[in-house]
């Protein structure tokens, strides 16, 4: 038996200014070839899990790519080739399986469905090789996704620390169906939806009700049972909540799963909507507070769902109310750090630190914070994740530079990367659990790390092109009507 296993990951925030090129891809540790295998092969990723089950069942595995980056905006359509052509070069080499670890979001300069796109080529080079895919929690599903599959399973946890688990999940379904055991039939329901992230933590209502249903959908019988949360920064048809089931042969059940599954969602559309303090008062409170760590949420600017990372707006309000014993992670400004190391450890600098970059889509104009300090901290940014979330995988700050105010260590760095593993502050010379303050420009996965650590946690209502505010995105391409945009909608 032969296998083709491989990963192509992106969340594309449409809003964000931010190029999803090739070197975005490369910046996170993107490989191809006999490397992919070596780099993510024991991983605790849907990869890894694919790699080991080819390996329990004696497969030959052809791995031709695993590529990832940090959500941006769309993706080139040169990145795109480059990333999904060897894909399907493997499957055209012939295979007796397909599995795809995927996002599910990916919005391409080529087409607003990449991963819908990626399934149907592969389709069309091998119409009745079965095809296992793993996909994000936020996907926004497509009819052409789930028609050119045989088995898709997302995540049921945000954050997504049962990444592992969804691979094996999707990956022995096929194992059985090839074996003759099962015969997977697969059904899919969506309703005008557009829930705000805050509001999707799996452990929190509204969400864990919705999480609980697939998981007792599950247990009577479903081969997989999926509700992705959507997400909400992609000007496109298809954004929003959807569910997807597979069952043994029976698509009436699984039509009957999904249905109840969006249904029940529907009715909480409400809950679905984020209410935000003013930021003066959400940092007015976090000051009143006597025991840290108190986590500070800007996400506004998170990384993780396309943040430019480089907005100043928290930490301004954090200064300019006298905040005490704080570490920030992390402003992406290169400049900044190629400045610090120059000036090199203990050295006084005065930086226009972050800022850099404006946001169009949002309105707003990049502004730097002025800054003074002393440059405390230098580092190559790397280390290896050990928070229950991309377990084993390594992080790649890029050159990292600490600088601290008196009264603020703020890190900063050359690449993006949300902070969810304490590894984050460590690897830059900082141990968090001694902080009063962590500001973490992250919105739920921050909590795979440093809810364990935290006394108190404070959402930050900043800037940025990740607002948690949907009115704020000037949408043009979603389908009308859809809730909460048209709050009168009917499902
Ligand atoms: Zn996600």
């Amino acid at each position: 038996m032969r296998i083709v296993v491989a990963k192509m990951k992106h969340e594309t925030n449409t809003f964000s200014p931010l190029v999803t090129d090739l070197a975005r891809f490369e910046s996170r540790g993107s490989y191809f070839g006999n490397e992919a295998l070596q780099r993510y092969g024991l991983t605790q990723t849907p990869f890894g899990a694919f790699v080991a089950l080819a390996r329990e069942v004696g497969a030959e595995i052809d791995a031709p790519v695993v590529a990832e980056a940090w959500p941006s905006g769309r993706v080139t359509a040169e990145a795109y080739e480059r990333i999904s052509r060897p894909i399907l070069d493997a499957v055209a080499r012939g295979c007796d399986a397909v599995f795809l670890d995927l996002h599910g979001a990916m919005v391409t300069d080529v087409d607003d469905d990449g991963e819908g796109l990626l399934l149907e080529h592969i389709r069309a080079i091998a119409p009745d090789v079965p095809i296992a895919v793993a996909l994000d929690f936020h996907t926004n599903l497509t009819e052409r996704m789930v028609r050119n599959c045989t088995a898709m399973v997302g995540y049921k946890t945000f954050p997504h620390i049962d990444t592992y688990e969804t691979g094996l999940q999707a990956g022995r379904i096929v194992l059985r169906a090839i074996k003759g055991e099962i015969k997977p039939v697969m059904r899919w329901a969506r309703r005008p939806l557009l829930t705000q992230t805050l509001c999707q933590a799996t452990d929190e209502e509204p969400m864990a009700g919705l999480i609980a249903a697939v998981r007792a959908a599950e247990a009577n019988g479903a081969l997989a049972a999926t509700v992705f949360g959507g997400f909400a920064h992609a000007d496109i048809a298809d954004v929003g909540l959807s569910a997807v089931v597979v069952t043994d042969g029976d698509p009436e059940a699984a039509d009957r799963i999904c249905v109840d599954i969006v249904e029940r969602a529907w009715a909480k559309r409400v809950e679905f909507v984020y209410r935000a303090a003013p930021l003066a008062q959400s940092i007015a409170r976090a000051k009143a507070m006597a025991e840290g760590p108190v986590l500070l949420i800007d996400h506004c600017d998170n990384t993780g769902s396309g943040g430019t990372q480089d907005v100043m707006t928290v930490l301004a309000e954090i200064m300019r109310q006298g905040l005490k014993d704080v570490a920030v992670f992390a402003i992406r400004d290169p400049a900044a750090v190629e400045t610090m190391i120059r000036a090199g450890i203990g050295a006084q600098v005065s930086l226009a630190l972050g800022g850099k970059t404006d946001m169009p889509a949002v309105g707003l104009k990049g502004a730097p914070l002025d800054v003074s300090g002393i440059v405390r901290n230098i580092s190559d940014g790397e280390f290896t994740i050990t928070a229950p979330m991309f377990t084993g995988v390594r992080a790649y700050l890029g050159r990292s530079a600490v600088l601290d105010t008196g009264t603020i260590e703020i890190v900063v760095c050359e690449r993006s990367h949300e902070p969810w593993d304490l590894g984050c502050f460590r690897s830059n010379g900082i141990e968090p659990t001694q902080k009063k303050y962590l500001m973490l420009k992250s919105r739920i996965h921050y909590r795979a790390g440093f809810k364990a650590i935290a006394r108190h946690i404070v959402e930050c209502n900043g800037t940025g092109c990740t607002t948690s505010d949907n009115t704020i995105l000037r949408y043009q391409r979603v389908r009308r009507p859809i809730y909460p945009l048209d709050p009168t909608v009917q499902a």
